[in-house]
């Protein structure tokens, strides 16, 4: 049973993270995709609780009418929940923060920590990040989630992190960084295990390893973007699995055997 995935809603963002694999040559392409048209396999196919992440191959507040008009287009189904990641750095209006709040959309905030490595990791964006942060609270009366890669600086900056988030008290999600300037699964396993002493973590479940869970690819989570399907964000340079207008009953009939408890990408 298919029960999340992410949507990549544009393929623009306005900040080049020194990390971000979308940016890499190849990934980010400008294809039109009809994100209406998923999300009405998602209520076609949702009769138990199915999440939504409006997350991808850029910044989601920089087309907000359409990531609106998205979440407006889901608001009457019981199934369905959704939740946004944003770099931070566009201040959407009040009343737009508001109807986030109305419609119950968590909003993930990209920081990675203390200022020097952010801003090392992140476009020096960290003090407009945490103004926003700021600005969030004053209308919604409360902090937002964050979301936080870790890399090999993140490992020798643990404590500051750590310290960092302290202050705001709501849930980390720590995600690790693969690639050219990727750590280790122990490496990442140890570092949140470090972490969730002082500071609340999410553990995933079976969605993704880079969020401390199982891999979830090829049986309950998948993630669209440019005009196509792929098992996850870090899967965009694999094949497509096909078009993003595949049914999720099309999609289930993929179920994909390997070890969960390691990345699938990383098998390969
Ligand atoms: S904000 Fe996200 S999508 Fe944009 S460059 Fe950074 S990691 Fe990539
Ligand atoms: S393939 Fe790797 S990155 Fe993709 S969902 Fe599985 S663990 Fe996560």
């Amino acid at each position: 049973m298919i029960n999340r995935i992410c949507i990549s809603i544009n393929n623009r963002c306005n900040l080049a993270c020194r990390y971000c694999h979308f940016r890499e040559k190849g990934k980010i392409e400008s294809s039109d995709m009809n994100v209406f048209e998923i999300l009405d396999n998602v209520k076609a196919y949702a009769m138990k609780k199915f999440k939504i992440g409006f997350v991808g191959n850029g910044e989601g507040f920089l087309d907000w009418e359409l990531l609106k008009s998205y979440i407006k287009y889901i608001e009457d189904n019981p199934f369905i929940s959704a939740y946004t990641i944003t770099n931070g750095t566009i201040r959407l209006p009040d009343d737009d923060i508001r109807f986030l709040e109305d419609h119950h959309i968590n909003v993930g905030f990209s920081i990675d920590g203390n200022k020097e490595l952010h801003d090392y990791y992140r476009c020096n964006s960290f003090d407009s990040a945490v103004s926003n942060v700021e600005y969030y609270k004053s209308i919604t009366g409360h902090y937002p989630t964050f979301n936080a890669t870790v890399g090999k600086e993140s490992l020798e900056n643990a404590d500051k992190i750590i310290a960092f988030f302290s202050k705001y008290g709501t849930r980390v999600t720590f995600s690790r960084m693969i690639g050219k300037y990727g750590i280790t699964l122990k490496q990442y396993r140890d570092f949140l295990a470090y972490a969730e002493k002082y500071i609340p973590v999410r553990r995933g479940g079976k969605d993704c390893t880079m969020y401390g869970g199982q891999c979830g690819a090829g049986t309950n989570n998948y993630f669209f973007a440019n005009g196509k399907v792929y098992y996850c964000g870090n899967c965009i340079d694999l094949p497509p699995l096909g078009s993003s207008s595949m049914t999720f009953w099309e999609l289930e009939k993929i179920n994909l055997q390997f070890d969960r408890n390691y990345c699938y990408k990383e098998t390969l």
